[in-house]
C-alpha cells in the first residue's frame, strides 16, 4: 500500500529538564545495569545468528495464506482479517471464484492479497478472525528485505511462505484438525 503524505503523523520530541539534560542520572542508571549484570552468573547474550533462537511456541512471525486440499488459495476473500487488523496493513481484492471453485461452494477468491509486513504489529487478530484457517503467523522470524517494497508481500509471496514453512516442517499446517493456534484448538466440524 503505497503511502501518502496524510498518512504521515508528526510528533514533537519531549523537551529535557535541567536533571535530563545533565546525563548524568542516565548514565548512572546504565552503570548500575552494567555492574548488576557482572555480578549475575548467567550468561543472555544469544549469539545469533551462529545459535539459533529458541522461540516461545506461540511466536507469531510471517505471514503465511494457506493452500486447501488442491492447492488452491484457500482464502474466500471474507475481509474479515482486514477489517479485524488493528494496523491497516492487510489489503484484499475479491473477484468472483473461477467456475470449477465454485462447484466445491467457493463464491469468491482474493484476485490480490496485499499484507505489509513492516506496518504489520504481529498481533495475531487476522488469524483469529478468519473463519476457514486461510492465514496464519509463522515461526519465520529472520524477515528482511533491501526496500519497502519488498516487504509488502502479496498473495504469491504468502503462498510461498506455506510451500516453504510445509515443507521444512517448521509450521504445522494449523487446520481445525491440527494441533497448534488458536484456530486449531476448534473441534473439527
Ligand atoms: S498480525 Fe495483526 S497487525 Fe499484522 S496483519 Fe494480522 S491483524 Fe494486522
Ligand atoms: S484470510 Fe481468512 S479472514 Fe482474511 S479474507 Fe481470507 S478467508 Fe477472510
Amino acid at each position: 500500500m503505497p503511502r501518502t503524505e496524510s498518512d504521515v503523523r508528526w510528533v514533537d520530541e519531549p523537551r529535557l529538564g535541567f536533571w535530563e539534560q545533565l546525563y548524568i542520572p542516565a548514565m548512572l542508571d546504565g552503570l548500575k545495569t552494567t555492574i548488576g549484570h557482572i555480578f549475575r552468573p548467567q550468561v543472555r547474550t544469544e549469539q545469533y545468528p551462529e545459535q539459533e533462537p529458541k522461540l516461545p511456541g506461540n511466536y507469531r512471525g510471517v505471514h503465511r495464506l494457506n493452500r486447501d486440499e488442491e492447492g488452491r488459495v484457500k482464502c474466500v476473500a471474507c475481509y474479515m482479517c482486514a477489517t479485524a487488523c488493528p494496523a491497516h496493513c492487510i489489503d484484499i481484492v475479491a473477484a468472483p471464484a473461477p467456475t470449477e471453485w465454485q462447484k466445491d461452494g467457493r463464491e469468491k477468491y482474493p484476485e490480490t492479497f496485499v499484507i505489509d509486513e513492516l506496518r504489520c504489529i504481529y498481533c495475531g487478530m487476522c488469524e483469529e478472525a478468519c473463519p476457514v484457517d486461510a492465514i496464519e503467523l509463522t515461526t519465520l522470524y529472520d524477515l528482511t528485505g533491501l526496500s519497502r517494497e519488498q516487504m509488502v508481500f502479496d498473495k504469491e509471496k504468502l503462498l510461498s511462505v506455506f510451500d516453504q514453512t510445509t515443507k521444512a516442517g517448521t509450521d504445522p499446517v494449523r487446520t481445525r484438525s491440527g494441533r497448534l493456534s488458536v484456530a486449531s484448538e476448534t473441534p473439527p466440524g
